[in-house]
């Protein structure tokens, strides 16, 4: 029927959080202030485990998906109208609110943000959580004075969607990038990025000792656990970790002595509820420092009925770079 559309709707069976897809029609949606015609969503590491029913949504039914980029179709806001191309990262989409795995969804207008004239809807996707992740990330190490003459930069998990963009912006900047990953097979496309070298995740743990010797200027991790405790005891002194991810483990098996020895700074990086000035902010430097020839090399375009297997392979740490969902497809 020509009044439903698609969405991937996560709910409960058997005990068990399962996402299908399901026809809605727009009475279905929430009671928000701006209907939007959905273009694209992504896929995140929290989406695969939002997809996979690993417990990110905490109300039942959801639709899934942490982005959206679309169009305006009624807005009951005076800051949009319809027409008006918007886009959507975080703010618990996926986990308390309905997200962009939809083919139309209805959003409040706290949450949308203008799309930058420098980006289609579907750049802006390629680009999507992780890669604005990867921007504040940046704008953390510059605000603790993490500048290009004072050293090198390592990015860990470095060929996921996060350590992607942040290998490429922070060579755009100047930086001398060092990027850590696990896959010997993505070594030529972090080059490619703007990575000068590539290292293991063994070689990223030095001695795995809690203090060790001083290597890096600063860091962008998306790992956490022992590769981030590693990383923080080779930080030289004065400098920062920008810390935003848990896929090695969200424990942090650290000490003290880095940060009281070595003045080092451990910076948390939340993109869900960062509030909007930030957001824009960081949507306007992307605008400026990013390279806009990465998209190639780093984005796949999946149509959203592929979305269970492509769960799974983000969980398993198999995906490259970023993935669009085109959510008509
Ligand atoms: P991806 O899955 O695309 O990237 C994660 C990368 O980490 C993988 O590509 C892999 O890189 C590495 N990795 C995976 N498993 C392990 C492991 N067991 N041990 C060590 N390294 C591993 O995810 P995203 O880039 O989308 O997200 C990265 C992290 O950042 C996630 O934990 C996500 O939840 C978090 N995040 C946090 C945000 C925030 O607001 N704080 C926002 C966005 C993401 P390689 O193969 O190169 O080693």
């Amino acid at each position: 029927m020509s009044d439903t559309f698609r969405a991937l709707v996560i709910e409960d069976q058997d005990g068990k959080q399962k996402a299908t897809f399901k026809d809605l029609t727009v009475g279905d949606l929430p009671d928000n202030d701006v209907l939007v015609e959905v273009s694209y969503s992504t896929l995140n590491y929290k989406d695969g485990l939002a997809v996979s029913g690993k417990g990110i949504a905490r109300r039942l039914p959801m639709v899934g998906g942490i982005d959206l980029a679309g169009t305006v179709l009624e807005s009951a806001s005076d800051e949009f109208k319809a027409g008006d191309k918007v886009l959507v990262n975080g703010f618990g989409l996926s986990e308390l609110y309905w997200g962009g795995y939809s083919q139309k969804q209805r959003l409040k207008s706290d949450w949308l943000i203008k799309l930058p004239d420098a980006f289609t809807m579907r750049e802006a996707m390629a680009i999507g959580t992780a890669g604005y992740t990867s921007m504040l990330c940046v704008m953390a190490l510059e605000r603790a004075g993490v500048t290009p003459d004072k050293g090198e930069v390592l990015v860990t998990g470095a060929a996921g969607g996060v350590g992607s963009v942040a290998i490429s912006l922070l060579a755009k900047l100047g930086y001398t990038v060092i990027a850590s990953s696990g896959r010997q097979e993505t070594h030529d496309y972090l080059k490619k990025l703007g990575a000068s070298e590539v290292i293991s995740r063994e070689e990223t743990m030095g001695k795995g000792r809690p203090f060790d010797k001083e290597r890096w200027a600063g860091a962008v991790d998306c790992v956490g656990s022992s590769i981030l405790a590693s990383v923080i005891a080779q930080i030289n002194y004065g400098g920062a970790v920008a810390a935003c991810g848990l896929a090695g483990g969200n424990d942090l098996p650290t000490s003290v002595l880095p940060f009281i020895l070595r003045n080092v700074s451990l910076l948390g990086v939340d993109s869900v509820m960062a509030p909007k000035a930030l957001r824009e902010e960081a949507w306007s430097r992307l605008a400026t420092d990013l390279d806009k020839s990465i998209f190639d090399d780093m984005t796949t375009l999946e149509p959203m009925s592929n979305l269970p297997a492509l769960a799974e392979q983000i969980l398993a740490g198999q995906v490259k770079g970023r993935v669009v969902i085109d959510v008509n497809a």
